[in-house]
C-alpha cells in the first residue's frame, strides 16, 4: 500500500492545477504549516533563531521550483540575497538551500549560472554557504555539472555544495567525483519517483546504499551532511564515528523542519552537530506533497489536527 500512496502523492506533487488551487486556499495554507515555517521571510528568520537557541544550525529554503520566466528566477535570487544579508546582520547560524529550477535552469541556463554565481560570491564574502538541492533525475547530471563548474571558480571552494540521493545507482560514482573536487555533499535517500532502470526500488537497497556512501563521506576528510530521520542509520553513523575516531565536529546530521523534533534535540544533547532544513514561502505545494509521499500516515495526522482546530 505504501509504495502505491508514495507514487500517488508524488504524481499529485507535479500537478500544476492542484498546486494553483492549494496554494491559494486558506485550508491549504493552514495544513502547510506542518512542514513550512510560514509565508514571510520574518517567519523563517524567527524559526531559525529559535532553532539556534536550541543548539541546532539551519539551512533556509525559499520554497519554489520550476519557474517559467526570467523575472521569477531573478525574484527568487533576490529573495536569497535578502536572506543572506539577514542571516549575516542577525548573526544567525544558518546557510541557504536552493533549487536550480527555481533559479531559471529550464528558462535560460546562463541566467541560472549568473544568479547562483552571484549568490555563491555573496555567501563567500559573508562566510556562508550555498547548498544546491537535488531534484528529479532529469536534473541529476545538469546539477552536478553546474556545481562542479561553480566550485572551480576561484574563491568558491568550500562555499557551494550539493546533494546525493542514495536511491540512484549512479550515486557512488557521483560521490567519488565530488570528493575528488573537494565538494561538500548532503547525503539523502531521495524524494522523487525514479524508475528501476536507474534507481533502487526496495527500501532495504536504498538504505544499504545510504550506509555505504555515508561511510565513504565520513572518512573523506571533507565536511558533509547526513540528511535522514532514519534512527537505525543515525545509530550506525554514531557508532561508526566513535569506532573510527571521527570527531563529532567533522560532519553534521540534517533533518527537516517539523519532522522528528525529538530526535533532533536528542542528537544536540548528545553533542552531535544538527542542522535543520527550514522552508518558507507561498509556493509550498510540491514540497508538502513530497513530505506526504515519504510518510502517507501524515495525511491522517494533518486531517485530525485540521478538524480539531
Ligand atoms: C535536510 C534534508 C534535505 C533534503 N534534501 C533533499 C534533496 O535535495 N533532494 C531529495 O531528493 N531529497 C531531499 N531530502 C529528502 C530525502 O531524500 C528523503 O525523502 C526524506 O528525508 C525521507 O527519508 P529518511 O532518510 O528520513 O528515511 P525514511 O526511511 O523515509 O524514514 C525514516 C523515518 O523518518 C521519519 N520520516 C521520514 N520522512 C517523514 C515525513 N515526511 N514525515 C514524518 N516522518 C518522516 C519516519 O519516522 C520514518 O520512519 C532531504 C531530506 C533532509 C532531511
Amino acid at each position: 500500500m505504501a509504495p502505491v500512496l508514495r507514487t500517488l502523492f508524488i504524481s499529485l506533487s507535479e500537478s500544476r492545477s492542484l498546486r494553483a488551487v492549494a496554494e491559494k486556499s486558506s485550508v491549504g495554507r493552514r495544513v502547510s504549516t506542518r512542514f513550512v515555517a510560514g509565508r514571510e521571510m520574518d517567519d523563517v528568520l524567527r524559526a531559525t533563531k529559535l532553532m539556534n537557541q536550541k543548539g541546532a544550525t539551519v539551512s533556509i529554503d525559499n520554497l519554489g521550483e520550476n519557474v517559467t520566466n526570467a523575472e521569477e528566477a531573478r525574484a527568487s535570487a533576490n529573495a536569497y540575497h535578502r536572506l543572506l544579508d539577514a542571516i549575516s546582520s542577525q548573526a544567525l547560524q544558518a546557510n541557504i538551500s536552493l533549487k536550480l529550477t527555481h533559479m531559471g535552469l529550464d528558462v535560460d541556463e546562463n541566467l541560472a549560472h549568473e544568479l547562483v554565481g552571484g549568490l555563491v560570491a555573496k555567501a563567500a564574502a559573508l562566510k556562508s554557504f550555498v547548498r544546491v538541492d537535488m531534484e528529479g533525475s532529469p536534473y541529476t547530471q545538469r546539477t552536478l555539472d553546474f556545481v562542479h563548474q561553480l566550485h572551480r571558480i576561484p574563491g568558491n571552494q568550500g562555499v557551494v555544495g550539493t546533494v546525493i540521493q542514495s536511491y540512484l545507482y549512479r550515486s557512488e560514482k557521483d560521490v567519488n567525483d565530488l570528493l575528488a573536487a573537494g565538494i561538500r555533499i548532503r547525503l539523502c535517500k531521495g524524494a522523487y519517483k525514479e524508475p528501476p532502470e536507474i534507481a533502487f526500488q526496495k527500501k532495504s537497497d536504498v538504505d544499504a546504499n545510504y550506509v555505504k556512501l555515508m561511510k565513504t563521506l565520513m572518512t573523506s576528510g571533507i565536511y558533509h551532511g547526513l540528511a535522514t530521520h532514519d534512527e537505525r542509520i543515525i545509530k550506525e553513523a554514531k557508532a561508526f564515528a566513535t569506532r573510527e575516531k571521527i570527531s563529532p565536529d567533522a560532519f553534521e546530521f540534517q533533518m527537516l523542519h517539523g519532522i522528528r523534533r525529538d530526535l533532533q534535540q536528542q542528537l544536540v544533547k548528545q553533542g552531535w552537530r544538527m542542522r535543520v532544513y527550514i522552508p518558507f514561502g507561498t509556493e509550498w505545494y510540491p514540497y508538502f506533497m513530497r513530505r506526504l509521499a515519504e510518510r502517507p500516515a501524515n495525511v491522517f495526522f494533518i486531517a485530525r489536527n485540521l478538524f480539531r482546530a
